[in-house]
């Protein structure tokens, strides 16, 4: 891979974890955040780095990133057990200057083995496929996924939904560890729900189920700068205005709510029949959204079908 030269180094004054900061009411897949970088070269259409950052495709790399285990050590008791995202202003292993930074800091991470660190991505793994399936078990690989159709039009430069379903089955066969799959943001066109589909038909030819510990799901939330960027790109508003958008909040255009639970039960229904025991985890989304679908929660971030 690549090193990129658009990448800046620079001390980071303040702390490096936080919590996240939901709206009150709202869960999240992840309950905590460590943002180690900002920025993220893939540029995808509808990320919110474009309204966030001044320029979304440079990175800043914080270097006294040595500073994270004082952190870590300091907050462990109320961390244990809860899952920090390494994902939210940047992709996890692109470029290769953060991919490198993440084998550092994984040294740091084997010493908190009750925390669980995810590391999200929808960059093309297969050339370190070796060095990221030794990082230690606290790791947790998450892969990214959506229907080819978001993939062409919004998500240009990363690597292609059935190269990322390709690595990860490679993954968990030279590691035996186990996978997240994470469908965010879902965005409904006429044809999305035969294309998930499909790629979830892979996921379950290419992967054992028990490999699988959670499938996240996340309907699309443009922010207003995103938004009218969208407008702007043919392409993009092609596939995103087929379907009616309401504003949420901080201003950002959601789908209305009994829109997403109609896709939510079509979807979890195909998942769960697929995949009996897998996990499903929410990302932005209502804390009263599980029980109406029949689910129960089993962890801070996860959720299963509750029985009748
Ligand atoms: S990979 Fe993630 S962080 Fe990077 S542009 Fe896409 S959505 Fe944003």
């Amino acid at each position: 891979m690549e090193r990129f030269s658009n990448v800046i180094e620079r001390e980071n004054p303040g702390c490096f974890i936080r919590e996240f900061s939901s709206f009150p009411g709202f869960i999240n897949g992840c309950s905590y955040r460590l943002d180690f970088a900002e920025g993220c070269q893939f540029n995808c259409k509808y990320c919110f780095l474009n309204d966030y950052l001044e320029s979304p495709g440079k990175i800043l790399l914080y270097s006294n990133y040595e500073k994270i285990n004082g952190e870590l050590k300091e907050k462990y008791e109320i961390l244990k057990g809860k899952t920090v995202s390494l994902g939210v202003l940047n992709d996890s292993f692109f470029p290769l200057q953060i991919r490198e930074r993440i084998f550092k800091l994984s040294q740091i991470f084997k010493r908190y083995p009750e925390i669980t660190f995810e590391l999200r991505t929808k960059a093309d793994l297969k050339d370190d496929l070796n060095r990221i399936a030794e990082l230690p078990d606290n790791c947790s690989i998450v892969f990214s996924m959506n229907t080819p159709e978001i993939n062409k039009k919004m998500e240009k430069g990363t690597a292609g939904i059935f190269e990322r379903i390709n690595s990860a089955e490679n993954l968990v066969k030279l590691s035996q560890r186990k996978i997240g799959i994470v469908f965010d943001p879902i965005i409904y066109y006429p044809e999305f729900l035969n294309d998930f589909i499909k790629v979830i038909d892979s996921i379950k030819n290419h992967i054992p189920e028990e490999k699988i510990y959670f499938i996240g799901l996340g309907f699309l939330r443009l922010m207003p700068e995103t938004y009218k960027k969208i407008l702007d790109d043919e392409e993009a508003s092609d596939l995103v205005f087929s379907s009616r958008f309401i504003r949420g909040n901080k201003d950002k255009a959601v789908y209305p709510m009994a829109f997403r639970l109609k896709i939510y039960y079509r979807v979890i229904d195909k998942i769960l029949n697929l995949f009996k025991k897998v996990n499903i985890r929410f990302y932005m989304e209502y804390e009263y959204v599980p029980e109406i679908l029949n689910l129960k929660k089993v962890s801070q971030e996860d959720f299963t079908y509750a029985g009748n």
